[in-house]
């Protein structure tokens, strides 16, 4: 399987045996390999070579070549300063760079050795009445001649492609051979897999003009399109693969289950504690045509925390209950199984207890399938589930164990869909004898570029609405480094629990040496404080005179499951009423005595994990109140993102601002980045238009061809785009 790469011998020849044998160690092999690596930026006349007009407070990108290199330690001696100096031949722009470590100094000496070409970044300030540029990226070249290459295009007004570069292989090695293989390109030469009437239809330029443009641009608006088409292909490829995964769903039979009048849906409606919102009458009017159907629903519920979409579930699993099927849910936690089994319940009261004292006659029964029932319990609920008698099963993946067998499945309601992958997801519809119908919730508003662009296999259905009578959060933040903030901010949670409130004290970890509970934590490279944790947490609030006398509950996910319930009961109940955890309870877990949200490092949190985690808080009818600790400095940029957080509660808002700030890798962690992984130009956040656009003609492409058999190339391409799991639905046709 391991075998090394090696460059073909056609690509040998063309960029030159030495080039090949550099290239490989950066995977490419052959001309395709070559092509499809993209310039990660250009570089324009005036960006380069003109040493001599630079202004302060610019950020810049100069070519030049090192001609001082000199280090000396600070005053205070914490760090090392190291002068470097550049000259384009006319002019010198000395440079600062600032290691904290011995190895950065010798990193740089060893880079930037005198004679040393390289593109330098970084913006330009005033020192001491000099002009220089405070550590600046850079990038070395490995010739010397870089500066005549860059002259030359310079002269000819031709913005040049820097490339993705490693030590070994420069972007000029990288460019030289792109033009051994770009410039005998012929017309049509590079395969397009969209189709040639969409690709003039949209007036795009075909492939192997967008690749010619691309690599070997004459002017700014070549490369903009060239990028828009390679964009266009990467979101028409996704939406393609999108489309026909949910033609394909759709073609699967599904029983339908239509509402049936005055049987246990109309029941539970007339005993509900509220009205229901015009957005849950909404979404649950399209959730109900959707089950009627003979084709498998595919519908992501979303809405705010709180938003009420359990209530929604449940009357879509009445409504398959009363048309003779069954409902499993899947949480992504025990505790949030637990939650759900525990609120259904309550909504269900009598309903819910079918062949039980005081349960009614006509009912259904709820079973909870969880890792901690006893072997008794355990073959009770799998009878249960077999037989039919329980009409909604409730678990986490353990459901989708083999040995759960269903009478009839006919839904299956996931929560927080964006933890499961698309195999469990298929796992689960395998267990109906028809495809079930499915429903997807999540409390993680997707802004609609991700939905579309993640999700485009599914309809959205959005609660946007927050039923009324629910508290006001608000927020603040809290430095750490000042003591009285600090101790205020015991004092709320003291104050809260007096008045039978109970407050979360949410840490990023669980010990210090690990374990974090999937939280959703950001890289900080500068920042080498030792993250809080609930080990350490709860100590201190032992140990804190304001909180004398009040009892610490600890939660995390290291704990067994039955402790896991007891934990969560005991704050509950108000036993234990303020609670030291980890991010486990940031979905679902609802505790309306909830009123006080501390979370410790709050600035090492991603917004809509924050926005989430208080969420927790304000259920009931006390004011929520969300206390940010962290140790960010004034002014920095962590700061400024948290700030965020104090000025809004729109989960919207918060998610496109989120959004901004990642990668596209993160966007929904791991469990997607095998999609996310494959876009190269597209932006999720700024592409929104081309993402429409692509979806709009992908679904009428698979409209017309469902297997694309007119269209081989293109199923060729979306094969290779999704990741083998995929590919075996795509070869199913
Ligand atoms: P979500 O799952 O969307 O976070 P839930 O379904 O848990 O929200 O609802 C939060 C709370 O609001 C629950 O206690 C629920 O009973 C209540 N609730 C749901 N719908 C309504 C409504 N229409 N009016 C008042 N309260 C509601
Ligand atoms: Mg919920």
């Amino acid at each position: 399987m391991a075998e090394k790469p090696t460059p073909t011998k056609e690509f040998s020849r063309l960029v030159g045996p030495g080039a090949a044998k550099a290239l490989v160690t950066i995977g490419i092999t052959d001309q395709r390999g070559l092509l499809f690596h993209f310039p990660r930026r250009y570089l324009k006349r005036g960006e380069y070579t003109t040493l001599s007009e630079l202004r302060v407070g610019e950020n810049v990108t100069v070519a030049a070549e090192v001609v001082d290199f000199s280090s000396r330690r600070a005053r205070n001696g914490s760090m090392t300063l190291v002068d470097v100096t550049v000259s384009d031949g006319r002019t010198r722009l000395p440079m600062r760079f600032f290691a904290r470590h011995q190895g950065t100094v010798h990193g740089l000496k060893h880079a930037l050795t005198i004679g040393t070409s390289a593109i330098f970044s970084g913006e330009v300030e005033n020192f001491n009445g000099t002009i220089q540029l405070k550590h600046p990226e850079f990038e070395p070249f490995d010739t010397g001649d870089v500066l005549d290459d860059l002259r030359a295009a310079h002269e000819a007004e031709r913005p040049v492609p820097v490339y993705p570069a490693t030590a070994k292989v420069s972007s000029l090695l990288i460019r030289r051979a792109m033009r051994m293989v770009v410039d005998p390109l012929h017309d049509g030469e590079v395969n397009d897999p969209v189709p040639a009437e969409i690709v003039e239809r949209r007036g795009m330029l075909d492939a192997t003009q967008a690749m010619r443009m691309i690599h070997r641009p004459h002017a700014e608006a070549d490369y903009r399109r060239a990028q828009h088409r390679f964009r266009y292909t990467e979101a028409f490829l996704l939406q393609t693969a999108l489309a026909r995964r949910r033609a394909d769903i759709a073609a699967y039979e599904a029983t339908p289950r239509p509402p049936r009048p005055g049987a246990l849906l109309d029941a539970l409606d007339a005993q509900l504690p509220f009205a229901l919102t015009g957005g849950q009458l909404e979404v649950s009017a399209e959730i109900s045509a959707d089950l009627a159907a003979p084709s498998p629903m595919q519908r992501l519920l979303q809405g705010e925390v709180g938003s009420g979409k359990t209530v929604v579930a449940l009357r879509a699993m009445m409504q398959v209950i009363d048309a003779g099927g069954q409902a499993a849910l899947l949480a992504p936690t025990e505790v949030l199984a637990q939650q759900h089994a525990r609120s259904i319940r309550n909504l269900l009261g009598p309903l819910g207890e079918a062949g039980m004292l005081g349960g009614a006659a006509d009912g259904t029964r709820v079973a909870l399938l969880t890792g901690s029932l006893s072997a008794a319990q355990r073959r009770q609920a799998l009878a249960d589930a077999a037989s039919g008698a329980a009409g909604i099963v409730i678990g986490t993946h353990s459901l989708l164990n083999e040995k759960v067998q269903f009478a009839d499945l006919a839904l299956t309601v996931i929560d927080e869909q964006h933890r499961f992958g698309v195999e469990q997801r298929d796992a689960l519809r395998a267990k109906g004898r028809t495809v079930p119908h499915q429903l997807y919730m999540t409390a993680t508003p997707i802004p609609r570029s991700v939905a579309m662009t993640f999700f485009g296999d599914v309809e959205v259905s959005t609660l946007r609405e927050v039923p009324a009578g629910r508290s006001p959060i608000t927020t603040h933040l809290v430095p750490v480094d000042r003591p009285k903030w600090v101790a205020r901010t015991w004092q709320l949670v003291a104050e809260a629990v007096e008045r039978g409130e109970r407050a979360y004290v949410v840490a990023p970890r669980i010990t210090a040496n690990g374990g974090d509970d999937g939280a959703d934590l950001l890289d900080a490279p500068d920042d080498k404080r030792p993250l809080a944790t609930v080990e350490e947490v709860a100590e201190l609030l032992e140990a804190e005179p304001v909180l004398s006398g009040i009892a610490v509950g600890v939660m995390h996910g290291r704990l067994p499951s039955d402790e896991k319930d007891a934990v969560m009961e005991a704050f509950s109940a108000g036993c234990t009423p303020v609670l030291v955890t980890t991010t486990v309870i940031e979905v679902g877990v609802d505790v309306p005595e909830a009123s006080v949200m501390v979370v410790m490092d709050a600035d090492r949190f991603g917004l809509s994990q924050l926005h989430q985690l208080r969420g927790r808080v304000g259920r009931g009818s006390a004011p929520g109140t969300c206390l940010l600790v962290t140790g960010a400095g004034e002014d920095t940029p962590a700061l400024q993102r948290l700030k965020v957080l104090t000025e809004t509660t729109d989960g919207f808002v918060l998610a496109e601002k989120d959004l901004e700030q990642r990668r596209e890798g993160d966007v929904l962690g791991a469990a997607q980045s095998g999609r996310g992984n494959s876009l190269k130009l597209l932006r999720v956040f700024t592409d929104r238009g081309v993402i429409e656009e692509a979806r709009e003609d992908a679904r009428r492409l698979i409209a017309e061809d469902p297997n694309l058999v007119h269209h081989p190339d293109l199923l060729v391409a979306i094969t290779q785009l999704v990741d083998p799991d995929h590919e075996e639905f795509l070869d199913r046709a």
